[in-house]
């Protein structure tokens, strides 16, 4: 049985698209014939709320995987999309970091549930998405200490590049610690508004800056993508000819081939 490959999304920064990316990029995932669970790592619990997980369907949640109450398996829940599973959160979360900052393996939690989960029986994800909080905390770290690769979106605006060095310092950081695998598999520009002259500078300073760590596909603004998590949808289901959700189709395709000269090099 192969290993799920695991990737983090995070950025420090809230409102750049991370949650929107998970649920996107892991329903196109899906929709290609991929099996994804998407781990929701953010006490806001976005991404559940984004596929009409409401708070009863979420009996066991990562909060519990986070302190050892439950593993992983037991929190999944189906979503409307064939082959696309979520383990939800709860605002629970919150309370974690205080609760389990006093064991030596507090950085491991995630990893260890999610290697647990890879043995276990009649599973098999290849791809598991971490949707993280808005922070450089326990949370986030935990999902870098379980991650293969970090997915940093990064939103088309003045300030995009601010906070990226702190997140790669911080990535840095737990690869000469706790990971020594991990990487960055790819910056995603989020947001982008043809009209807004701004938006085209901000790509061009990233791609200068991240180069071809950045991935081709670039996400537009697209309302029809901000709309479809009030409906607990994905844009793909709600409407997957609008921009946002082909753009969602290319970059799903594009990490796929990353995958896979990643595995042939
Ligand atoms: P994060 O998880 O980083 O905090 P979100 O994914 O929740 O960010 O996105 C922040 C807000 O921006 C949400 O209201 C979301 O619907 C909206 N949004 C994200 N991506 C797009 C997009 N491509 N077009 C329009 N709105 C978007
Ligand atoms: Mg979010």
């Amino acid at each position: 049985m192969s290993q799920p490959r695991v990737l983090a999304l995070a950025n420090q920064k809230g409102g750049v698209g991370k949650t929107t990316t998970a649920i996107n990029l892991g329903t196109a995932l899906a929709a290609i014939g991929e099996d994804v669970l998407i781990v929701d790592l953010d006490p806001q619990g976005n991404a559940s709320t984004g596929f009409g997980i409401g708070h009863k369907q979420r009996v066991h949640s990562t909060y519990e995987v986070m302190v050892g109450d439950c593993d992983l398996r037991t929190t999944v829940v189906e979503t409307a999309v064939p082959r696309l599973h979520i383990a939800p959160s709860t605002l629970d979360l919150l309370g974690v970091e205080l609760e389990i900052a006093g064991e030596r393996d507090r950085t491991f939690k995630l990893r260890k549930a999610i290697q647990a989960l890879a043995a276990s029986q009649g599973v098999a994800y290849s791809y598991i998405l971490v949707d993280c909080p808005p922070s450089l905390n326990l949370l986030t770290i935990n999902a870098m200490a379980a991650a293969d690769a970090i997915l940093v979106p990064l939103q088309c605006e003045f300030f995009a590049l601010e906070g990226l060095s702190q997140l790669l310092k911080t990535v840095e950081q737990v690869r000469v610690t706790l990971n020594p695998g991990l990487s960055i598999h790819g910056i995603v520009l989020t947001m982008y508004d043809a009209r807004n002259n701004l938006s085209g500078q901000v790509v061009a300073d990233v791609r200068q800056f991240m180069g071809d760590k950045v991935y081709q596909t670039i996400i537009p603004r697209n309302v029809r993508v901000s709309e479809a998590p009030s409906y607990g949808k994905p844009a793909l289901l709600y409407d997957l000819k609008c921009p946002g959700s082909q753009a969602y189709v290319r970059l799903a395709s594009e990490i796929i081939q990353r995958e896979k000269s990643l595995r042939a090099a």
